[in-house]
């Protein structure tokens, strides 16, 4: 029906409906060995609208593991502490590898090639780190979930953390052979510290969506109008939401789902409709590149549905 205002709750019913039956949900990543007890037959999403409505379906209140959808909001925070500064140490270009790759940083001098990749993502936490003790630094992360997702309840899950630290030897590798080339400050140990902390927030698909609501409203808090950005960084951490987000997976999604997201290995991807809606969804199953299967699905279903693409007409 040309015109008509397609239904989101509806959508929302039919995606949880259709997925619930697929038997292809892909693999629940254990290289973290404490996330490997999730349960693969999960799936939740919640749309957060910019007018601050939200339609939720599936497990929609349930909390997982964010991993490296934290690299948003710390890659935000540090945009807002140091600005263009945060760029000498890492770079904005997409990296066609894996989100661990070791070869790429050897070729450009310790230089990750985007924020979002474990490489960038350590550099930034490094940067936050700086001038603070680990726990001050993880407390400030924290604090800036809880307000964003205007949640105090939001805890970090220890036994992940600690689950990471005892076995998150390639991320060792990657700190320290940025720290041979001066690109981190803090004793390796410490940024690594801070970093498994943060990838192991726990949220639920509702907390990520209002999180991330900011990035959908042009850097603003739709229900108070409060600026957590200016409008501009909003549309640049959007960009490299689109180009980085999913690592080597990154040109699929934008064909496939055609929004800015950032993907964790816990299975959550965060969506952003730019003026229209953030989106979050949880489904523990991976691909190939690490990315939720029936996460992308959703989103895939989502985006044509709604004719959300930002680059339909
Ligand atoms: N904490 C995870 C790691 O460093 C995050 C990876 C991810 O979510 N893609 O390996």
């Amino acid at each position: 029906m040309s015109g008509a205002v397609p239904d989101l709750e509806a959508a929302v019913a039919e995606i949880v409906e259709t997925l619930r039956h697929r038997v292809d949900r892909g693999e629940v990543a254990s290289y973290i060995p404490e996330l490997a007890s999730a349960d693969p037959r999960a799936f939740g999403i919640v749309v957060a609208n910019a007018d601050g409505s939200v339609v939720s379906g599936g497990a929609s209140e349930t909390p997982f593991s964010i991993q490296s959808i934290s690299k948003v909001f710390t890659l935000t925070l540090a945009l807002g502490k140091f600005g263009d500064r945060l760029w000498r140490r890492v770079g904005r270009e997409p990296s066609g590898s894996p989100f661990n790759s070791v070869v790429q940083l050897e070729r450009e001098q310790g230089i990750p090639r985007n924020p979002f990749i474990n490489a960038g993502a350590i550099a930034v936490t490094d940067l936050i780190l700086s001038g603070h003790q680990p726990r001050e630094a993880l407390g400030e992360i924290l604090r800036f979930m809880q307000f964003l997702a205007d949640d105090p309840s939001i805890t970090i899950d220890r036994a992940v953390a600690a689950s990471e630290h005892r076995t998150g030897f390639r991320n060792a590798a990657l700190a320290n052979y940025m720290k041979s080339f001066g690109v981190l400050d803090n004793p390796v140990n410490f940024t690594l510290g801070v970093y498994f902390h943060h990838c192991a927030i726990a949220m639920s698909c509702r907390q990520l969506a209002i999180a991330g609501r900011f990035l959908a409203c042009d850097g603003k808090n739709p229900s108070t109008g409060f600026k957590v950005v200016p409008a501009e960084r909003a549309r640049r951490i959007n960009a490299l939401m689109l180009t980085c987000g999913h690592y080597d997976g990154s040109g699929e999604f934008a064909y496939r789902v055609g929004l800015p997201g950032k993907s964790g290995v816990g299975g959550g991807i965060l969506a952003i409709a730019p003026g229209k809606a953030s989106i979050a969804v949880w489904s523990p199953g991976l691909d190939a590149n690490g990315n939720s299967h029936l996460g992308r699905t959703a989103l895939e279903m989502l985006t044509a549905k709604m004719g959300w693409s930002i680059f339909k007409a």
